[in-house]
């Protein structure tokens, strides 16, 4: 029986919001804030068409705006709050979440919008210094709300998505329920749908880019070892997939997975790619088109990158025209009683089954779907304690069952090829 207001309303939005209808038992009224209104007006109608028993309602919200959230908030009165929107609002909606004594759910850690402001600047280069890895986007500026959201007796939950998210949840399950120590961890994560586009990215492109264009990391023995974009390239079989390319990508769950299995010894992150997928996205790098910085076109200032996102397929369009599988887990190493152990904890996703049940294709699919469990596991109470978390700080289990209840059953391999 609770009141949740969701911000944002995009391709993982709208899973979530939907996926929110199919959970009615914990969800009876739901608001869809975003800043462009008719997108939640427009979602709202067609969940209402389809039948629902949630009240549902909507309202615009400039979410970089701490008064517009307050604002909100206090006028509608969640019990928690659910940020899709971009990682950029994470802050501004943590503030406004203390301000008005409302939980706070989201799926991707913060990173600024503007790279370039010097006062961000001056703390990420002493970042990269100190912790030796230099993606735009970390925890610290999150946990720094630990005292201030246990104080005010709130909840805040961040990344629960498939990655992160569920990622470290099977990482929570492996140590629950397989092992005494837990040695590697390698998280794999594949797309193996095809949109028929010669390049178009599966959730929002500026975030998308951002990521693979950077370097890569991975933790090992409690340091981070960082590598070139696109450094370190294996090749593995996925189940109802097949053989792809993946490479080791920087990953947020690593540095949160890193500090609370101290004991791991090695942590990686993988992710599958075509190669027209690099060779487009070198292409752009090449000309300036990933870049943040502002630039000057005839009198206009215009982001190169959020230029190229305006170019580029809406990925919530991609639902119709994508097939294929997704197929993301974790292969973990170590010892039970005694006994070497090894496991494979993984999904598989069909793009085509996702759009039959929701409209979207499976990456918005994969991460709605935790979105949801996640608020709803802390609005029942289940995942609650005063504090700024990761799912992987939770008991793993009910999380577990209801992946298996909302349409992204999992499996458990226990003899998975190791990648070397
Ligand atoms: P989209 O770009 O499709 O949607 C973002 C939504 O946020 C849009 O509705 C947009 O509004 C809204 N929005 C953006 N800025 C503001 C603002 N200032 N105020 C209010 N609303 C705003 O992104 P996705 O749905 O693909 O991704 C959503 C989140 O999920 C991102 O944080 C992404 O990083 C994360 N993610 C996490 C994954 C995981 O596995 N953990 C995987 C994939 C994504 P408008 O319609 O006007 O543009």
């Amino acid at each position: 029986m609770s009141r949740l207001l969701v911000i944002g309303c995009g391709g993982v939005a709208q899973v979530a919001i939907q996926k929110c209808c199919q959970n009615s038992e914990t969800f009876t009224e739901l608001m869809i804030a975003s800043r462009t209104e008719s997108k939640c007006i427009e979602l709202k109608e067609k969940i209402e068409k389809a039948g629902t028993t949630v009240k549902l309602s909507t309202a615009t919200v400039n979410a970089d705006s701490k008064d517009e959230l307050v604002k909100l908030i206090d006028s509608y009165k969640p019990d928690v709050v659910l940020n899709v929107a971009l990682p950029y609002q994470d802050l501004t909606i943590m503030d406004a979440c203390l301000e008005c004594k409302v939980d706070y759910i989201d799926t991707a850690n913060y990173e600024p919008e503007d790279t370039d402001d010097p006062e961000w600047r001056a703390i990420y280069e002493k970042r990269c210094k100190e912790k030796g890895f230099t993606a735009y986007f970390d925890y610290s500026w999150q946990w720094a709300y630990e005292e201030r959201f246990k104080e005010a007796g709130l909840t805040a939950l961040l990344g629960t998505g498939f990655d992160p998210g569920v990622t470290s949840v099977f990482t929570a399950y492996a140590a629950k329920h397989y092992f005494d120590e837990i040695d590697t961890i390698d998280i794999l994560d594949c797309n193996g749908g095809d949109h028929g586009y010669p390049f178009a990215t599966n959730f929002n492109p500026e975030i998308n880019l951002r990521e693979v264009s950077a370097n890569g990391s991975y933790m090992e023995n409690g340091k981070w070892v960082e590598t070139k974009p696109m450094e370190i390239k294996r090749v593995y079989n996925f189940d109802q997939v097949g053989e792809k390319d993946m490479y080791l990508l920087h990953h947020e769950e690593i540095e949160a997975l890193g500090r609370n299995f101290p004991g791991v010894k090695r942590i990686r992150f993988f992710m599958t790619f075509g190669q027209s997928y690099l060779t487009h996205m070198k292409c752009l790098e090449n000309v300036g088109m990933l870049s943040t910085s502002p630039i000057n076109f005839e009198g206009h200032e215009i982001v190169p990158i959020q230029f190229l996102k305006a170019l580029l397929p809406d990925p919530a369009s991609l639902g119709p025209r994508t097939v294929g599988k997704t197929n993301i887990g974790c292969i973990f190493t170590g010892r039970k009683d005694g006994k070497e152990r090894k496991i494979y904890i993984y999904n598989v996703c069909d793009h085509q089954e996702c759009y039959k049940e929701l409209g979207s294709q499976a990456i918005s699919y994969t991460t709605g779907v935790p979105a949801m469990i996640g608020t709803a596991l802390v609005a029942k109470g289940i995942w609650k304690k005063p504090g700024v978390f990761t799912t992987d700080q939770f008991d793993p289990d009910p999380y577990m069952e209801m992946l298996n209840e909302y349409g992204l059953p999992w499996v458990v391999d226990e003899n998975p090829v190791l990648v070397e």
